[in-house]
């Protein structure tokens, strides 16, 4: 698939860029260009283009504003001590995209052309990898309904986008464990819904939860699946791991409602090389109460793209505050952390093939 170039003849000047990329946080600055691909019943995928970044013109009918039929992705480019940038494991997020399109039922893009959009947009704007500690290149591919229709069915018109974003820490600042807010009254998934799927109505859904939990002081919720025993689900946007006394590694079962995490995987690839124990089991609430009392819950942490891997401090709930063991230098989570981050950045070896060039 061949990309047409438009390139900005009104980038953002190097002088603001530099300023932007001194302390970029999370989301808020874009870079010059996106990468887009159209999709039709008709004609499939085509008109494959890198453009200036900028407002999307749309019919006020198109589907994904009414019925938000979309899905996203998110991963990040990494700038190398020898100048390259290359991004991690492209191809899982390829292949998730799919999952999640089959479910809103969209088009299915061919994971090459996903990543090739990935590689067309970081050219254009390599100057916007940020080389710092911690800093990388966001990038968000999505997939959204473009057709003008109000019937009620899968869209006939799509279009997939890239766009970009340099970040810093996710949550601000320096590395700290976080408060997590336990979500009684709301859950983000229900079975044979969209749990699995990477899609912004999922988003929208936890946001009253989200609400909830920085009105408590808690960056972050966790939701339980209230038919299974109040068994562990994940957050808002991360997976959760539970470090266990004796070096068990436990994170709740892929149970058709929890986003298959690539960050997840890899922790449990790297888990499993350092000899830890690991399981992939349904984890209770009751179960996770019953081992901060007895003091075999060693650790607690989430991890994603977007915030690596960060240590929960406490859950805090309607009913009062768990306090979790404060982790020390040695930790699991603090040694897997190291590690992957490692890799991402070019300071520990690939065994395992997860890096690609992009530039
Ligand atoms: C994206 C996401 C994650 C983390 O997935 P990674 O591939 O590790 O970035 C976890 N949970 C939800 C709900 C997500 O949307």
């Amino acid at each position: 698939m061949e990309f047409a170039q438009h390139l900005s003849d009104h980038r953002v000047s190097e002088q603001e860029r530099t300023k932007i990329l001194q302390n970029p946080g999370f989301g808020n600055f874009f870079t010059d260009h996106t990468a887009v691909i159209d999709w039709s019943a008709d004609a499939g995928w085509h008109n494959a283009r890198v453009e200036p970044y900028g407002p999307i013109s749309l019919d006020p009918a198109a589907s994904v504003l009414h019925y938000g039929q979309e899905v996203f992705e998110g991963l990040k480019a990494y700038r190398h001590e020898d100048g390259s940038v290359r991004t991690f494991r492209p191809g899982k997020n390829g292949e998730r995209i799919n999952a999640s399109a089959r479910r809103l039922a969209l088009p299915e893009l061919p994971v090459e052309h996903f990543v090739e959009a990935v590689r067309q947009l970081v050219a254009v704007d390599q100057d916007w990898v940020p080389s710092g500690d911690g800093e990388a290149l966001y990038l968000r591919p999505f997939m959204i309904a473009t057709e003008a229709f109000l019937g009620v069915r899968p869209a006939r018109e799509v279009s997939f986008r890239v766009i970009a974003s340099p970040a810093g820490n996710y949550f601000g600042g320096e590395l700290h464990a976080v408060p997590i807010w336990l979500s009684q009254n709301f859950a983000r998934a229900g079975h044979g819904g969209t749990g699995e799927a990477k899609c912004g109505g999922n988003y929208a859904a936890s946001l009253a939860a989200q609400m909830e939990a920085e009105a408590h002081g808690c960056p972050q919720v966790l939701f339980l699946d209230p038919t299974d025993d109040f068994s562990v689900e994940e957050l808002g946007g991360m997976n959760v791991f539970f470090v266990l006394e004796g070096g068990t590694l436990v994170t709740p079962r892929l149970n058709g409602n929890i986003l298959h995490g690539i960050t997840r995987d890899s922790v449990l690839q790297l888990a499993r090389e350092m000899d830890l124990t690991v399981e992939e089991r349904k984890f209770t609430l009751d179960e996770w109460r019953e081992a901060v009392a007895n003091g075999t819950l060693k650790e607690a942490f989430a991890c994603g793209t977007a915030a690596v891997i960060t240590p929960i401090a406490e859950l805090r709930s309607a009913e009062g505050t768990m306090v979790l063991p404060e982790t020390t230098s040695d930790s699991v989570w603090g040694s897997i952390r190291a590690k992957l981050l490692g890799v991402q950045r070019g300071t520990v070896e690939d065994t395992h093939g997860w890096l690609t060039r992009l530039v």
